[in-house]
């Protein structure tokens, strides 16, 4: 499979100078919790246009891949990936047009954050210290302290992998909920967003960074390998972390992988943790908080190996 990709791809490749391949990369190098086995190939266009071209050739030749940001709410393969991840990294412009904020997919958001506070530009900052990029901010909505990434959007840039088609979706065609979007579960790719942004007084929009980056250290195990927080909140006043806790959870481990003490929602990788160490202790956790507070938690973070891979190109 991985030998047919790359002669299918070859040509492809060798015309692309924006374009770096890589096999056999540690997927644990590309995630925030750092686990994973081998990519069988990363491809890391440069900018938007070859992101575009690469996303066409891949759709058109019927070849599975999956995007990858800053893989911070993922965990890799234990057994590696067989196919293409495509990573985004490289597509992280950031530009400001008057009050409007145009960022790539691949941009980091504490970097449009700081960009848009150095500017005068107010709506993002409850978001500082999300170590995601744009598109996975999208596709999953991220959010905190009472503020999430649709609120500030005024139009995301996607690519539509069955059709080949690039759209500008408004953000109320993109179905935006609690952790979830139309680009996650219609398999969208963003490429770039646009955010409406309010003129503030740039040391007030870095008082609420500051407070909220704050808030992050003292209550979440920030000094750790993690995926963020595991379980998506049953309810908006219910606080996963505490749930998790009162079931008696704290501190539990498998392999390396531990509960942390400090914010039971979270699991760290106390080194060496595996994907299965991670699926034991996530599974344990759910029945454990099932059986003793009644509760069915959902979990936020994903697992690489469970994710389709996009549909590809009827066109
Ligand atoms: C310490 C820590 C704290 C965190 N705190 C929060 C928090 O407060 N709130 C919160 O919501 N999350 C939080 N997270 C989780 C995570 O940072 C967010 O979900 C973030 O938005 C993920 O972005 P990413 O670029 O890392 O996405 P990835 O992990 O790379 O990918 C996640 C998903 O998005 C898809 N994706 C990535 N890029 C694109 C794209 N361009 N187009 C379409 N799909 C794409 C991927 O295929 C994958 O399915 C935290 C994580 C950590 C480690």
């Amino acid at each position: 499979m991985e030998r047919e990709i790359i002669a299918t791809l070859s040509s492809f490749l060798a015309d692309e100078p924006c374009l770096t391949a890589r096999r056999n990369l540690p997927i644990s190098s590309l995630t925030g919790i750092r686990i994973g086995g081998n990519a069988a190939l990363t491809l890391s266009p440069r900018d938007g246009g070859c992101l575009i071209r690469l996303l066409d050739r891949l759709s058109r030749g019927s070849i599975p891949y999956r995007v990858i940001g800053n893989g911070t709410n993922l965990i890799g393969p234990d057994a590696g990936y067989p196919g293409i991840l495509v990573l985004t990294a490289g597509i992280d412009r950031v530009a400001l047009s008057g009050s409007t904020l145009v960022a790539g997919a691949g941009a980091p958001l504490g970097r449009v954050i700081r960009r848009a506070m150095e500017a005068g530009l107010s709506g993002l900052e409850e978001l500082a210290g999300i170590p995601g990029t744009v598109g996975g901010a999208l596709y999953m909505n991220a959010g905190a302290y009472g503020r999430e990434t649709s609120d500030a959007l005024r139009y995301a840039t996607v690519y539509h992998p069955a059709s080949g088609e690039v759209t500008v979706k408004t953000p109320s065609s993109l179905g935006f909920g609690y952790r979830k979007s139309a680009i996650g579960e219609e398999g969208l790719i963003v490429l770039s967003a646009a955010f409406s942004l309010l003129p503030d007084e740039p040391g007030r929009i870095a008082e609420r960074m500051n407070a909220v980056t704050k808030k992050r250290r003292e209550s979440q195990p920030t000094d750790r390998p993690s995926a963020g927080s595991v379980f998506r909140r049953p309810s908006p006043d219910v606080p996963v972390g505490r749930l998790i806790a009162d079931a008696g959870c704290a501190g539990w481990t498998e392999g390396g992988a531990a509960v942390s003490e400090k914010h039971a929602g979270f699991i760290v990788n106390q080194g060496g943790a595996t994907e299965s160490d991670v699926r034991r202790l996530t599974d344990r956790v759910r029945e454990r908080v099932k059986e003793r507070m009644g509760v069915d938690l959902v979990p936020e973070i994903e697992f690489l190996s469970d994710l389709p891979a996009y549909p590809t190109a009827k066109y």
